[in-house]
């Protein structure tokens, strides 16, 4: 176990955790909310730091990053525990494991950012589970990343807050937030957590921060698909975080507590696709798809020239340079692409 970050003492020998809003104070023994954060001798200590529980090469337009290196390999890391109780959760088994947390071999962020170098991966992401419960070990990878010349992202619930948010994004080169609903009811009845920490995380990242943006949400039928949640949502994401921002309209199959569920219509994902571009996105996606025209490709957003044609994990870059640039009119289209 490895002393944490982000907290601070308080009476009775418990330990205040300063890393999200939940605030957990642990007495001597006990866990916070995320299971991974624990009070041990009046020191809060991370059981995650160093022991990651997943690990695999993904396609980057796994996470998805659209916009980030298109059509590279990136070294997917995650560990154990999360902040959120999802009840659409499709990670289960390491958001809410049994166990100590942390059980697995330690592993030094130097050992994985050797081997990202090794295998010639361009970047290394922290994701399968909540990163902003193990910020410390993800920053360490960071640093470790960066001194090889490396890139590092992150995909996120966005539940974090102050100094932990600061020191977490301003070590990340890309990021994508999952933004789950545009109604705090939905996050405090289906996920344990409030709407505004997160609507502040995602202006965060984008004003003071140089971290690339791109913002997931997954469409559930009864709970939230409906037209006019959507049109605040799409129209907030352009307003707040500018038109330029990818937003990834995500299609719900049934997994943990709401295994039942029916998955998403694809009229109701198009439907939403054309909300968001009616209220001034550019580069909006549908993801858990196959085979719908349009759904995944970037176009220009001045002349609509294919920029991007994604088949799959598949992507041929067919009408940008290496900066980004489109080859008919010139227009750069926002990422990171070289
Ligand atoms: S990161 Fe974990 S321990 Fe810290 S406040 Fe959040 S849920 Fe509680």
């Amino acid at each position: 176990m490895s002393t944490a970050r982000f907290w601070t003492p308080v009476e009775d020998g418990r330990v205040q955790c300063d890393a999200c809003p939940h605030g957990c104070r642990p007495v001597e023994g006990a866990r916070g909310r995320c299971f991974v954060r624990l009070n041990r001798e009046g020191r809060l200590v991370s059981a995650a730091w160093g022991r990651p529980a997943a690990l695999a090469v993904d396609p980057v337009e796994k996470k998805p990053l659209y916009h980030v290196l298109p059509g590279t390999s990136v070294l997917s890391i995650g560990t154990l525990g999360c902040n959120l109780a999802c009840r659409f959760c499709q990670n289960d088994s390491l958001s809410r494991p049994q166990g100590e947390g942390g059980a697995g071999p330690l592993v030094s962020p130097e050992e994985l950012a050797a081997l990202a170098v090794r295998e010639q991966i361009p970047m290394v992401v922290a994701t399968y589970n909540e990163p902003a419960v193990w910020p410390e070990y993800a920053m360490d990878l960071a640093d470790a990343v960066h001194a090889r010349g490396l890139r590092m992202a992150a995909v996120t619930s966005g539940y974090i807050q102050g100094e932990a948010r600061r020191e977490f994004f301003r070590r990340m080169d890309a990021a994508n937030v999952d933004l789950k609903s545009f109604r705090d009811s939905f996050y405090r009845n289906l996920c344990g957590a409030r709407l505004a920490p997160v609507l502040e995380t995602l202006v965060y990242i984008r004003r003071e921060t140089a971290c690339w943006l791109e913002v997931t949400t997954l469409l559930i039928p009864g709970w939230y698909d409906s037209e006019a949640e959507v049109d605040e949502l799409t129209a907030w994401v352009a307003e707040e975080l500018g038109p330029d921002t990818p937003l990834h309209f995500s299609r719900f199959h049934g997994a943990s507590d709401m295994s039942a569920g029916e998955d998403t219509p694809l009229s109701t994902l198009l439907r939403a696709k054309q909300q968001a571009v009616r209220n001034g996105l550019h580069y909006v996606y549908l993801g858990n798809v196959h085979g719908v025209d349009g759904g995944v490709d970037t176009l220009c957003k001045a002349c609509g020239r294919m920029l991007i044609a994604r088949n799959g994990f598949r992507v041929n870059r067919l009408g940008m340079d290496e900066e980004g640039k489109c080859l008919a009119c010139g227009t750069i289209c926002a990422g990171i692409w070289a």
